[in-house]
């Protein structure tokens, strides 16, 4: 049988994405995707939107989102939630708590961009996201490339904005444990975010595994844009090793913005458990 063509993330203007909910979800569609998930960084508000367009034209979609969260030695991971209800009171009360955080944080990295010469990024950045409560990095990197400073987004996280160049910030977000919380009760599945990309070691990253299974986690993406052959190869073992659910996930935030366009992903492994297994 023919594998599913499943996105389960991927961002709009209502997080860090260039494309509203709707041009979103017309993209996926063109783009053959069978299954959708809308995951805005701590945010729900683009979901009814992505919805209404999603039963218009026909196309399979599940209500999500990409919970930031501090582990370890303030090392930030993302938990992508699916299936949950976008109407639950703790989850929204939790997501509010997260994103409060994002317009002080957004004052101190522009204070120490400045000081290495690059001006007016707290206001160039709040153009770009258009909302203080959503301001992130993504908003500081498109702006610090229209000055250009760099030549792309890309090429600006690794000047200026990954941790330990001089525009980041140490920020704590929510724990593991609450988000987990907010996910289970809101009805949803818990999904570690691209695992290959946090700098932790080998062994760090065990322990993440282990502490978010013991907390209820279900599922790691096994397939992300920025995953390289040998990371999918090496998330299999991993679901396999600990019984988590596999996901397929592009994290497409834009045109020429991003690793990998809506639904472009190989397939997954045949023996791993698709995560939409436990969805549709
Ligand atoms: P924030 O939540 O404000 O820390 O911003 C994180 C966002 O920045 C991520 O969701 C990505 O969209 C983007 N990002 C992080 N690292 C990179 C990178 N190396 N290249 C391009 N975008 C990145
Ligand atoms: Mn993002
Ligand atoms: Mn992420
Ligand atoms: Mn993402």
């Amino acid at each position: 049988m023919k594998p599913l063509n499943a996105d389960l993330h991927c961002h709009s203007t209502v997080s860090d994405g260039l494309l509203t909910p709707d041009q979103l979800v017309r993209r996926a569609l063109g783009n053959g995707v069978e299954l959708l998930a809308l995951t805005d960084h701590d945010e729900l508000g683009g979901l009814a939107e992505a919805r209404a367009t999603a039963d218009e034209i026909g196309l399979r979609f599940v209500d999500g989102v990409e919970v930031s969260i501090s582990w370890g030695d303030d090392q930030t991971v993302h938990i992508v939630a699916l299936g949950i209800d976008p109407t639950n009171a703790a989850l929204m009360r939790g997501l509010h708590q997260v994103r409060s955080g994002r317009d002080s944080r957004a004052g101190l990295m522009a204070e120490e961009l400045d000081k290495v010469g690059i001006h007016g990024a707290y206001e160039g950045a709040l153009r770009h996201a258009g909302n203080p409560a959503l301001v992130s990095r993504s908003h500081f990197a498109r702006y610090i490339a229209e000055q250009g400073h760099a030549k792309d987004v890309k090429s600006v996280f690794d000047h200026w904005l990954a941790k330990g160049k001089p525009g980041y910030v140490e920020h704590a977000w929510a724990t593991l444990e609450d988000a987990l919380d907010w996910i289970d009760g809101a009805g949803g599945i818990a999904v570690i975010a691209h695992p290959g990309r946090y700098r932790l070691s080998k062994k760090e990253l065990h322990g993440l595994f282990a502490a978010f299974k013991d907390l209820g986690g279900r599922g790691i993406e096994v397939l992300s844009g920025s995953h390289k052959d040998e990371e999918v190869r090496e998330f299999s073992r991993i679901a396999r090793e600990f019984g988590f659910l596999a996901s397929r996930a592009s994290d497409f935030h834009g045109p020429g913005e991003s690793w990998i366009d809506l639904g472009k992903m190989p397939d997954l492994p045949e023996d791993l458990t698709p995560v939409w297994s436990q969805l549709v």
